[in-house]
């Protein structure tokens, strides 16, 4: 995730990936949904976040403005044991709550409210922060943002890709621009693939994006090394957008 004001590294997105002991890659979209639909998706986001301290302690204790953005799903929204989880693996340890954001995607409803709310509830008093993820792709959820507490709205890639250097407006996209101002939360802007999408989002004062423009999904050892080398969240000289984009993807690609 960057800042495309300043160029600088805002943070990063956890994602998972399986890898075979052959050395084969599974991608997500041949198991999240399997695991979401067993539970398995809870030991393997406890995983993930144990993995995250490990792998981004030390990052996040020199760089304290780092966000670091956790997915969870709907069967985290049915009882409290995520916050517990949260506390036994992340306090006391060199990643804040504050640093930590957990994404609730809007494709799937979220089954029992009271219980969903006593969740957000925790997390906002552990002090980390929720964002609502691939906003705009649900039916009916975008309910859900006027009760829940939402901090941060992640536009959903469907509204990015359209965007060409022609765009001169998109009324969904746009929509949901407002909307997230008007509803007071920050916009995190996913799936940015190209200089245009990133300065008609910058044009319309969305200051946070993601994706393959700056870099692709890197392993933990190749992000700390991205994030060293662009100087401990330090700005890039980013007058120009392009020159930053560039240079981050170089230094990704290294
Ligand atoms: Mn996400």
């Amino acid at each position: 995730v960057i800042n495309l004001r300043t160029g600088a590294l805002a943070g990063c997105e956890v994602l998972v990936r399986w890898e075979k002991k052959n050395g084969d890659i599974v991608p997500p979209g041949a198991f999240v949904d399997y695991a979401e639909v067993t539970g398995l998706a809870i030991p393997m986001t406890i995983s993930l976040m144990q993995q995250v301290r490990a792998d981004l302690g030390e990052l996040c204790a020199r760089m304290p403005d780092l966000k670091i953005s956790i997915n969870l799903f709907e069967g985290h929204f049915r009882n409290a044991n995520v916050v517990d989880d949260v506390q036994a693996i992340f306090g006391g340890s060199s990643v804040s709550y504050r640093q930590l954001v957990f994404e609730i995607t809007e494709r799937h409803p979220l089954e029992r409210q009271v219980e969903a709310d006593a969740v957000i509830a925790g997390l906002h008093a552990l002090g980390a922060r929720v964002a609502m993820d691939d906003t705009g792709t649900g039916h009916s959820n975008l309910a859900y943002l006027q009760t829940l507490g939402i901090d941060i709205i992640k536009i959903d890639r469907v509204f990015v890709s359209p965007i060409t250097a022609e765009t001169q407006q998109l009324p969904i996209l746009d929509g949901l621009i407002t909307m997230a101002r008007e509803l007071g939360t920050e916009i995190v802007a996913e799936g940015v693939e190209t200089e245009a999408q990133a300065r008609y989002l910058r044009g319309r004062g969305v200051v946070m994006a993601q994706g393959y423009l700056f870099a692709p999904a890197l392993k933990a050892a190749a992000f700390r090394e991205l994030a060293d080398a662009l100087g401990g969240g330090a700005e890039l000289a980013a007058t120009d957008l392009a020159e930053a984009a560039a240079a981050m993807a170089t230094r990704a690609a290294a």
